[in-house]
């Protein structure tokens, strides 16, 4: 076991995407310190939109950046449109503008990535940031934990939070290397400039074109200035899984052959798309061990299928400083406390998204004319009701006793 110092612990993040500086900024406003180490040379994300559901809104709320972002955002006014491949048909759609807020006490918007960022850096002194620290390696054996960066340099601290990504070092570390399985599926995406784009995927809209083996999804995003594109595909023996790998248009267009003429025209307009393969991680048990945790795509990597990842990483920055915020006295009881808060709905999503893969998937037939029936019977801002109306403090309340 490690030893810990008094007061307040040393708190290091490691990794500056989404899931580390929501934790820096969370962890702040909770009164603590904490620095983080991001490999970059700069904090960047890459050039793609994403949903902000009602959930994280709220948390950004609570972090005071929720109307900076807005800004830049696009309030939906249709959120999870399911249209059929061939024509476009509405099989299902949520009618934001009258709902959400009063279902979920918050608007859901569309951003880009690098406002999503900005947005919540501004709440993130620029001197606990640290850029070009490549962790290598963390130490656990000694009285204190060490993070081991290339280049030589080390820095110790109580606490390591390891939001270090899909590729996490922290979670191999702790847990040992595990192999990510082939999904089978890879996705294409791109930014497409709005006025090169057609009329109806610049609707405030999400929408998303499901047929045999593949799905697509675009949205507005940058105040509108662009359309978020982002397609699912067979990977064939595609195993890259990385956002700056590259496809051609022509790659992208074979796989939507057929579809309907209006979407393979806003594909023609996507420049050069990036391409990566999905691949597949179990739900991990548990996420710390000696001061140590996950948080993120590191403890919770998903498919982008229910458009979560990002806010349960800001959820989980929310609970994990309250809990050290709690147990200051006794960090490794309080990263126990957050993953039995965490684990359990993490695991669901990521259940949930799993099968969606399944299901936005089903070859034409008697099986995907009762999952179209289905979807024509919901009203997914309800189903979707245990995402998007998450109460934080009752998942407290009921694990005040974790030990
Ligand atoms: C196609 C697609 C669409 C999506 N759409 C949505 C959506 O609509 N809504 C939503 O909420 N989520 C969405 N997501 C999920 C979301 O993008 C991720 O869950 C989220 O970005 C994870 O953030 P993170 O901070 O945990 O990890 P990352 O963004 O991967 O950040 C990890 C950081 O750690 C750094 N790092 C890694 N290793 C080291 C190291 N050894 N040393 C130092 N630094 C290191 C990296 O450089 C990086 O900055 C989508 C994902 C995909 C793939």
């Amino acid at each position: 076991m490690t030893t810990r110092t008094a007061d307040k612990p040393r708190l290091a993040i490691l990794g500056g995407g989404i899931g580390g500086l929501a934790t820096a900024a969370f962890l702040r406003r909770e009164g603590f310190d904490a620095t983080v180490f991001e490999q970059a040379t700069r904090i960047a994300e890459v050039g793609a939109g994403l949903v902000v559901a009602p959930n994280a809104a709220r948390q950004l709320r609570r972090l005071g950046v929720l109307e900076e972002l807005a800004k830049n955002a696009v309030k939906l006014e249709t959120g999870w449109e399911f249209r059929r491949w061939q024509d476009g048909t509405v099989l299902s759609s949520e009618n934001l503008a009258s709902s959400c807020q009063r279902l979920y006490g918050e608007h859901t918007y569309t951003a880009h990535r690098a406002d999503l960022l900005a947005a919540i850096q501004s709440r993130v002194p620029v001197e606990d940031v640290i850029l070009d620290r490549k962790c290598v390696g963390l130490d656990t054996s000694g009285n204190t934990l060490r993070l081991d960066f290339a280049g030589g340099e080390s820095a110790e601290a109580d606490v390591v939070i390891g939001a270090d990504g899909v590729h996490s070092i922290v979670r191999n570390t702790l847990f040992g290397a595990s192999a990510a399985t082939y999904s089978g599926l890879c996705a294409f995406r791109a930014l497409v400039p709005a006025d090169r784009a057609p009329e109806f995927a610049r609707r405030p809209a999400q929408t998303l074109w499901i047929g045999p083996a593949h799905h697509l999804v675009h949205y507005p995003v940058a105040g509108g200035d662009y359309v978020n594109l982002v397609a699912f595909a067979p990977a064939g023996d595609y195993t890259t899984e990385s956002w700056t790998a590259t496809a051609t248009v022509d790659e992208f267009l074979a796989e939507f052959e057929g579809w309907d003429p209006r979407l393979t025209d806003l594909i023609r307009a996507a420049g050069v798309p990036g391409r990566w393969a999905l691949l597949d991680r179990e739900p991990l048990a548990r996420w710390s061990e000696d001061g140590v945790t996950l948080l993120g795509d590191a403890a919770h990597p998903m498919y982008p299928f229910f458009a979560q990842g990002a806010a349960q990483a800001i959820e989980d920055a929310a609970v994990l400083a309250r809990c050290l915020a709690e147990g200051v006295d006794d960090p490794a009881t309080a990263l126990r406390r957050y993953e039995a808060i965490r684990i359990p709905r993490t695991t669901k999503l990521q259940a949930a998204s799993h099968m969606r893969a399944e299901i936005n998937h089903l070859p034409d037939g008697p099986e995907q004319q009762r999952r179209d029936q289905a979807y024509a019977n919901e009203d997914p801002l309800l189903v979707n009701g245990w995402i998007y109306g998450h109460d934080l403090e009752a998942s407290f309340a009921e694990t005040v006793a974790v030990r």
